[in-house]
């Protein structure tokens, strides 16, 4: 058993993250939520709803789904028994399975399609390394019961909209079609036949898969198992003729839309419930974890699952490689700005800053209002680190006079005196001299 017994810490250890799992601070927060609204936007511009799925399933729901022979279900899962409940629980690693385990319990198909979307985070026992976490983020789309080449193009073409909004370039396709599972079978028995002609080449997961799941073999990472996979068999020639016109017509909605993709004979993709079309929108820039968006078709899922029939097909983009790619763009937009930073001193000054900085937050301006005590010089200095563009100042001089000091912080202005009385409009007009 994996069982061994738990690392305990002196009390005066330092606490740690832990392995694999990030803390995005605050800096880069914004660019987080900048990417996420933009993407969350763009799904929803495409006619795809949000769903919300636990981050816990039963593990049976994975081990199903994604299948026994892959990497996530051999060594990748988060798996715990809950005694409380004797049940045998995951933290979910792909969204997917969860997706169609809710369309089928809450039978969300009954009236027709669904065109889906989730965001948030995973969990797979990877090797953390760049590009690779323990807990990292996607966002996927499934388009449910529509069984043409029609969304399985949408899906891609959506993609491929997106990548300039985000100010990326240099992100490519590749594509494949895997059958249907009698095609695959078909063509099973030939690529075993090679993969056992080149067994001493392969690794310990490629020989245990070699009669499992032969397949899983030609998507190794490993440089020795992909020398033999280069040279296996390939699916294609096995084919039949739907399948064939399956992928015809998704390559001719693609040409007609104007995405470039190029054929990847051997991309299978890391999971087991996928059929006929395959993606995966690759960078060169992220090194060796390039794949920035996978999926592909999954019409068997929902049987699978102990639903009714029904096709589907979508995608998981990982959040983390594309926020490393807009990083390095140079294109990351900043966190917003205060409108205004509230300074104060003197005797009633506190509880008449506080009234201030209310009032222009009620009229939705980003307004920080200073804690901490100190003089008017030192606070000026936080004013401007803090970025705000007008500097709102309050001293017994303002207080008496019911009124508030306005000094421009971005650029050469005089200070001037605001009325209380018209906060709220004489505040948006001095925010605009000192943005302008
Ligand atoms: P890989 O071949 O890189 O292991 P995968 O086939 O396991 O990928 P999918 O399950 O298809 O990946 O997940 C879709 C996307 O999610 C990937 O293309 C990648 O961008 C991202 N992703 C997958 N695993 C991780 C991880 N451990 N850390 C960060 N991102 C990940
Ligand atoms: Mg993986």
């Amino acid at each position: 058993s994996r069982s061994r017994p738990c690392k305990v810490d002196a009390v005066s250890a330092k606490l740690q993250a832990v392995r694999g799992m990030n803390d995005v601070l605050p800096e880069e927060a914004a660019l987080w939520r900048a990417f996420q609204a933009l993407v969350e936007d763009w799904l929803e511009r495409w006619g795809y709803r949000a769903i919300r799925m636990p981050l816990v399933e039963n593990t049976t729901l994975f081990r199903r789904a994604i299948g026994e022979a892959t990497d996530i279900v051999e060594k990748e899962m988060y798996s715990w028994r809950d005694e409380l409940n004797a049940e045998e629980l995951t933290l979910r690693p792909e969204g997917t399975a969860s997706c169609v385990r809710a369309a089928i319990e809450h039978n969300l198909l009954y009236d027709g399609p669904k065109r889906l979307w989730y965001g948030g985070p995973m969990y797979r026992h990877e090797r953390p390394q760049r590009g690779r976490y323990r807990e990292f983020y996607q966002y996927g789309a499934e388009a449910l019961g529509y069984a043409g080449p029609d969304v399985d193009a949408e899906l891609i073409v959506m993609c491929a909209r997106l990548w300039p909004e985000l100010g990326l370039n240099g992100i490519r396709l590749e594509l494949n079609s895997i059958g249907s599972a009698a095609e695959r079978a078909l063509h099973r028995a030939e690529l075993i036949r090679h993969l056992q002609a080149n067994e001493a080449q392969l690794d310990a997961d490629a020989r245990r898969r070699l009669q499992s799941n032969p397949l899983r073999v030609l998507d190794s990472k490993n440089p020795a198992v992909q020398e033999v996979a280069a040279k296996a068999p390939l699916l294609a020639s096995y084919l039949g003729e739907a399948s064939r016109a399956h992928f015809d017509g998704l390559k001719k909605l693609l040409a007609a839309a104007g995405v470039e993709f190029t054929i990847n004979p051997r991309l299978v993709r890391g999971l087991d419930y996928y059929n006929l079309t395959v993606f995966e929108w690759i960078s060169d820039a992220l090194g060796a974890q390039g794949t920035v968006c996978g999926g592909g078709r999954y019409d068997g899922l929902f049987a699978q699952l102990g639903g009714k029939p029904a096709s589907g097909a979508g995608f998981a983009m990982g959040c983390e490689r594309l926020v490393a790619l807009i990083k390095d763009s140079g294109n990351a937009p900043v966190a917003r700005q205060p409108d205004a930073y509230v300074l104060h001193q003197g005797e009633g000054t506190l509880e008449y800053a506080f009234s201030v900085a209310d009032a222009l937050r009620a009229a939705g301006h980003p307004v920080v209002l200073h804690a901490g005590g100190g003089g008017f010089k030192s606070q000026m200095k936080k004013a401007d680190a803090s970025g705000a563009w007008v500097a709102l100042i309050v001293g017994e001089d303002e207080l008496r006079a019911n009124q508030i000091s306005a000094k421009p912080l971005r650029k050469a202005g005089e200070q001037q005196r605001i009325g209380r009385g018209r906060l709220v409009a004489e505040f948006a007009a001095t925010l605009n001299r000192a943005r302008s």
